[in-house]
This record gives C-alpha cells, sequence and structure tokens, in this order.
C-alpha cells in the first residue's frame, strides 16, 4: 500500500526527532567528556550513534515504502549541566518524548490502516520499554551516590564497558 502523506509527515517528523536526539546526547557526550567522566561519555557517544541508525533506519523505510524523505530542524541541544544525574535526567526526558511521538504515530498507524508500519513501529515501541529502563535504572543509581566521587568512578567504569550496536 502507497504511503499517506500524513504518515509520511509523521515519519519524517520522527527522522528529524532522532537526529535531535543524537545531537543532544553527542552534546552530552562531550560535556561528560570534558567534565573528566570517560565511562559516561562512552555510554553517551554510543547512544548518540545509535539515534542516529534509528533515524537511518526511519529513512529506509520511508523509502522502502515509496515515500520522500525531508530532514527537519534540528534543536539546538541543551549544553549545560550541573552533575552526571542532571545529564542523565535530561536523557531519560528526551527517551519519554521520543516515546510519546512513537505511540503517536502508531495510533496515526492504526487510525488510517497503515497496516504495513505497525510491524516496524512495534520494533521502535520496545525499543522504547529497553530505553527508559535503561536510562531510568541509571539515573536511580546516580541519585542512590549523592554526588559520592567514588560511587560516581564505580558507574563511569561500568558504562564505559558498554559494546557498541
Ligand atoms: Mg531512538
Amino acid at each position: 500500500m502507497a504511503l499517506d502523506e500524513r504518515m509520511e509527515a509523521a515519519l519524517n517528523d520522527q527522522v528529524t526527532c532522532e537526529l535531535d536526539a543524537s545531537l543532544a546526547y553527542l552534546q552530552m557526550a562531550a560535556h561528560l567528556d570534558g567534565d573528566d567522566r570517560p565511562g559516561m561519555a562512552h555510554w553517551m557517544y554510543e547512544q548518540s550513534h545509535e539515534e542516529a541508525g534509528h533515524a537511518k533506519q526511519f529513512i529506509e523505510f520511508v523509502l522502502a515504502r515509496g515515500g520522500r524523505v525531508e530532514i527537519g530542524r534540528i534543536q539546538t541541544p541543551v549544553s549545560k549541566f550541573d552533575d552526571p544525574v542532571h545529564v542523565f535526567e535530561e536523557a531519560l526526558r528526551h527517551e519519554q518524548h521520543v516515546t510519546g511521538r512513537i505511540r503517536d504515530i502508531y495510533r496515526l498507524a492504526t487510525s488510517i490502516d497503515d497496516l504495513e508500519s505497525l510491524p516496524f513501529l512495534h520494533g521502535f515501541l520496545a525499543e522504547q520499554v529497553e530505553e527508559e529502563a535503561a536510562v531510568g535504572g541509571i539515573c536511580e543509581r546516580l541519585r542512590r551516590v549523592q554526588g559520592d566521587e567514588v560511587g560516581l568512578a564505580l558507574i563511569d567504569h561500568e558504562l564505559g564497558s558498554r559494546g557498541g550496536e
């Protein structure tokens, strides 16, 4: 089935949204790197890379459905953070925003009977559950150490072992 123009617009918005997230995480990674948190920075560089990959998946899907890709305006990312907890809480807020967007696209696809989009969107809904759990878990652990440098160093070391996608 040809791609409905409302779906094409929504999917294009999602490409922009994923690129926004990628840039926001790149900025966070740079902040953490400059703040001598190499493990957290590594984790965030990987996250940025993953979001760019999501954007590409949406691009490929639009093209596979015969649609046209048009990337929108990218937001200037937040660049000032109080501490690592603040960085990861911003990341969680981003993920929750992305989840809301994908749920909206899923509802649109359902309402216009675009069944072909549903399996693709399913994958992203499942992905968002994992993303929110991962980032939420890091926030919780960072809050628990209450700025203690030994605790922060342990978390930093652990996040540094994140593998690539
Ligand atoms: Mg994503």
